[in-house]
C-alpha cells in the first residue's frame, strides 16, 4: 500500500500535473490543503483532486475562501489571491472548499493536517521547540503537515528524548523506526519556500514503513505568465522561481 502524500498545491496547475505524472504505482493520494490560493487555475486544481482516489483536507487558503477562516490573517498578496479566486470558482468547486475536512487518519497513530494538531490550519511547526511541544502534548506515531512550504522531518527518539531535523529540500527518505516518532513535511507542490524551486511530494509506502520525499521540475514560465495575465500580485509569480 502506497500513499502518495500532496500539499499545497496554490492553484498551480502545472506544478501539480508534473507531479502526477512522476508518480507511480499509487494506492491513494492523501491532499493536505491549500489546492487553491497564490496561482491562475483554481478550478482546474479541484476538479483534478477531485478526479483522484484522493482525501483531501482544508487549509487556510481553502477555508478563507469559504469564510471559515478570518481574511485579515493573510498578507496583501494573499489577499488579493483569495479575493480573485473567489470571483473564479465554479459553484460545485466551492462547495467541495467548503465541505473539507480539517485532519485525516491514515492509519492507527498516523494522522494528517494541514498545520499542526493544535492549530489545524494557522499553526507553522518551524523548530524545534514547537515541535517538542508538539511531541510532548499529542499522542502519535507519524503526523504528515503541510502549511509551510518547507519539505523536512521532525523526528524524536524516545530513548533519550533528543529532537532532530532533517531538511528535504532536495528530497529525502525517512525510515520510520520503532524507538521515534515524526512529524513530516512532504513539501509544496505548487509554491515551494525552502530555496528548490521544484514541486515537492511524498510517497508513505505502509509495508516498507518509509516515507521518500521527491522533487520535480514543471514549466515554471507558463505558470508565472498566467499568473501575471490574470492580474495577480507580480510577487507571486516571481517567488516561483527562487522557491520563496
Ligand atoms: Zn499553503
Amino acid at each position: 500500500m502506497k500513499i502518495g502524500i500532496i500539499s499545497d498545491i496554490h492553484s498551480n496547475s502545472e506544478a501539480l500535473n508534473s507531479v502526477l505524472e512522476n508518480i507511480k504505482e499509487i494506492d491513494e493520494f492523501i491532499c493536505l490543503g491549500d489546492i487553491v490560493g497564490y496561482g491562475a487555475d483554481p478550478n482546474y486544481c479541484i476538479e483534478k483532486i477531485k478526479g483522484l482516489n484522493c482525501r483531501c483536507i482544508g487549509g487556510n487558503h481553502d477555508f478563507a475562501i469559504t469564510g471559515k477562516v478570518n481574511i485579515n490573517y493573510f498578507n496583501y498578496a494573499a489577499r488579493a489571491a483569495i479575493l480573485w479566486t473567489s470571483l473564479q470558482l465554479k459553484k460545485e468547486n466551492f462547495n467541495f472548499l467548503l465541505n473539507l475536512r480539517k485532519k485525516i487518519k491514515l492509519k492507527d497513530n498516523v494522522f494528517a493536517v494541514h498545520g499542526s494538531p493544535q492549530d489545524p490550519l494557522l499553526e507553522y511547526i518551524l523548530d524545534k521547540d514547537t515541535a517538542s511541544f508538539i511531541f510532548s502534548k499529542y499522542d502519535f506515531k507519524i503526523y504528515f503537515i503541510g502549511h509551510s512550504h518547507l519539505a523536512g522531518c521532525f523526528s524524536f527518539n524516545e530513548d533519550n528524548n533528543k529532537i532532530d531535523y532533517n531538511n528535504f529540500s532536495n528530497g529525502g527518505y525517512v525510515e520510520i523506526s520503532k524507538n521515534k516518532r515524526y512529524i513530516i513535511n512532504c513539501g509544496s507542490v505548487g509554491q515551494p519556500r525552502d530555496g528548490n524551486p521544484r514541486a515537492s511530494y511524498g510517497i508513505y509506502d505502509l509495508k516498507y514503513n518509509t516515507v521518500n520525499i521527491y522533487r520535480v521540475s514543471y514549466p515554471i514560465n507558463l505558470t508565472k505568465s498566467k499568473i501575471i495575465n490574470a492580474g495577480l500580485p507580480r510577487s507571486l509569480a516571481d517567488r516561483l522561481s527562487y522557491g520563496r
